[in-house]
């Protein structure tokens, strides 16, 4: 893991790792070196008892704290700025990553938790680095400078204080191997707790209706709970740490005190070396105990860039063809040949379905809910591939053009329209970057925008608040159509809103539609009998298949036609009822997979 983050990034870091190893260097000399001064220290000023020996003993002493204090302030600095630039780089690359991904992986995974997981990821990959340089660097210099020094001083001493190194090794790879599962339930619930929190604020209008915000907080504290006993699980088995180095410390200590106290004694050594070599051995201590601790504490950085590089790992799935080609799309003729899909390959939703849209006409798709309606909406942007048949676009295969220049012919306007953080502008930018604020402004006055944007606190820049929170339903919408049309797209699709607006909101909207439908092939999921009647041809599909296919005069002139069944259930209250008659009788689907079929629909737009 860590070899692939060096591999990944550690080029573009290289002076800053040159930084680090120098003064890492310098620190551990100076550490040495004051551990060394000790035996001249006490064998010329306190043995021997000069006292010109002070002078320069004392300016050893104080430079090398000075070089220390610098060369550690220069690691620091520049440790941080690669842990920071790590931070910067994996946020960048994930984002990029996301947004390659294939919706399927968005209906799977929860935005949320998603955005909090990434967070806590990515400052794990800046602790793994930062964690293993600083051991490295500086406490593996450190404590190879400071034993060589005890070797030098003495040999047999420092053998025998060096046998606690295997006893210490075990323990650390013992706490390590508990603590590694925990480790991963850890952050995953800390990133579902603060998903949660996220989805609830977001849903605070639900919330407050239904009064769930008692529920809620009992579900939310549970989580906080279990968060807490888990890292206080964490704590418990990985401070186990500390009681047995300092143990084991304790005894080489000890042992090396009464082993030199009874050779000065005895033999009459002078203590200069011993001094030298126990202050080694105290100051070995640190170095060699947070080198320890390093093994486990990186356990939870690993854990947090495994995560990260899984989610990095994922393949986009319908990538472009190795030899796709830009679309050349210029009126939009859409043909659906013998396409089946299915979400799952046991269960078609779209059955062998034939139809062409034409060009410059309004195609409306009818069809009871879970007939398969947004499903075709979302094959013809390549949001997932047909299982067999093809969709071709102005006679070009859309499996063998790129997702992009085939979704840049492509406008869309969905029945829940989403604003992004950013301006009304920006919103409606967002259709063709390139669209100049007069191209921007004309589409809003064709959307029948323009009055109620003038309106705002500031105008064009006033900016839309969460989602649009800011803006009415069908203000929502008109924006999403001003999009569509600044988009200057070919082929349009719809997904007309079954939400009741109100007469007039709904009479605009209707109006704004009008100027988008012009001159483009549009493909409608149709709610509105008005549209329905208008349009220049009906497909009704049923269960996935076609099953009627004609403009409104011709359907309606067979009465047991579904279409005109459709029409005498419902009278003139809109299709949309239809959808709901239809859905009490069609069993199969249930609640959760509708949901899902229209958050499909919905992230896309
Ligand atoms: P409609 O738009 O006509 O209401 P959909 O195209 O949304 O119908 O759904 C058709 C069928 O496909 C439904 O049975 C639905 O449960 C299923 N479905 C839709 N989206 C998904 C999805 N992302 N994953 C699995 N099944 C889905």
């Amino acid at each position: 893991m860590l070899r692939r983050i060096v591999a990944e990034n550690g080029y573009d870091h290289r002076w800053s790792y040159a930084v680090v190893i120098v003064c890492s260097l310098l620190v551990s000399g100076a550490t040495a070196f004051s551990a060394w001064v000790m035996a001249p220290m006490v064998n010329e000023i306190f043995y021997e008892r000069r006292g010109d020996a002070i002078v320069w003993i004392c300016a050893g002493f104080m430079g090398a704290f000075l070089v220390r204090g610098f060369a550690g302030y220069g690691q620091a600095i520049a440790l941080a700025t690669i842990g920071n630039n790590l931070v910067a780089r994996y946020q960048k690359r994930i984002f990029d990553h996301l947004m390659k991904l294939g919706v399927d992986f968005f209906n799977d995974t929860r935005s949320g938790r998603l955005a909090a997981q990434m967070d806590e990821n990515v400052g794990g990959i800046r602790d793994l680095l930062s964690l293993t340089l600083i051991s490295i660097t500086r406490d593996a210099v450190t404590l190879v400078g400071l034993v060589g020094l005890m070797v030098y001083q003495d040999p047999v001493l420092s053998l025998s204080s060096l046998l606690i190194g295997p006893p210490l090794i075990w323990a650390v790879v013992y706490i390590t191997r508990r603590v590694r599962k925990i480790n991963r339930e850890s952050v995953l619930i800390n990133s579902r707790l603060s998903g949660s929190v996220q989805e609830a604020t977001q849903g605070i209008a639900i919330v407050k209706a239904f009064t769930m915000e008692d529920e809620l907080a009992r579900r939310i504290g549970i989580m906080a709970d279990t968060a807490e006993q888990r890292s206080n699980k964490i704590a418990r088995v990985s401070e186990r740490l500390s009681p047995i180095s300092d143990m084991l410390a304790g005894l080489a200590v000890t042992a090396v005190i009464a082993y030199s106290g009874y050779r000065a004694l005895v033999l009459g050594q002078p203590p200069g070396a011993v001094f030298s070599f126990i202050t080694a051995l105290i100051l070995a201590y640190d170095p060699a105990r947070r080198l320890a601790r390093m093994q486990v504490t990186m356990e939870r950085a690993l854990v947090n860039a495994r995560m990260i590089y899984e989610l990095l790992d994922l393949e986009p799935k319908q990538g472009d063809a190795p030899d796709a080609v830009e679309a050349r799309i210029t009126t939009g003729e859409v043909r659906f040949d013998n396409v089946t899909f299915g979400y799952s390959a046991d269960m078609p939703v779209l059955r062998d379905l034939s139809f062409t849209a034409a060009a410059g006409k309004v195609t409306a798709i009818v069809g009871a809910s879970g007939a398969g309606k947004s499903t075709l909406v979302a094959l013809l942007q390549r949001f997932y591939d047909v299982d067999q048949g093809s969709i071709e676009v102005d006679g070009q295969d859309i499996s063998k053009v790129t997702k992009r220049s085939l979704r840049q012919s492509i406008a869309y306007v969905s029945q829940a329209p989403y604003l992004f953080e950013g301006t009304i502008r920006d919103n409606i930018r967002y259709g063709r970057l390139s669209a100049t604020d007069s191209e921007i402004e004309q589409a809003a006055k064709q959307a029948a925008a323009d009055d109620f944007i003038r309106q705002q606190p500031q105008g064009y820049d006033t900016p839309v608040g969460e989602n649009g929170a800011t803006l009415s339903g069908g203000q929502r919408q008109r924006v999403s159509i001003a999009r569509a049309i600044v988009r200057q797209a070919p082929i349009l699709l719809l997904d007309e809103a079954t939400s009741a607006l109100d007469n007039e909101a709904e009479a605009r909207v209707q109006e704004a539609l009008t100027h988008v439908m012009e001159g483009r092939t549009t493909i409608v999921i149709a709610h509105r009998l008005s549209t329905v009647v208008n349009a220049d041809r009906i497909i009704v599909l049923e269960e996935g298949r076609l099953a009627e296919e004609g403009t409104h005069a011709t359907l309606m002139a067979d009465p047991h036609s579904i279409y005109a069944r459709f029409h005498r259930i419902q009278g003139k209250k809109g299709l949309g009822l239809v959808d709901d008659v239809k859905a009490s009788q069609t069993s199969a689907q249930t609640p959760a997979s509708r949901s899902r079929a229209k958050k499909t629909v919905r992230r896309s737009a």
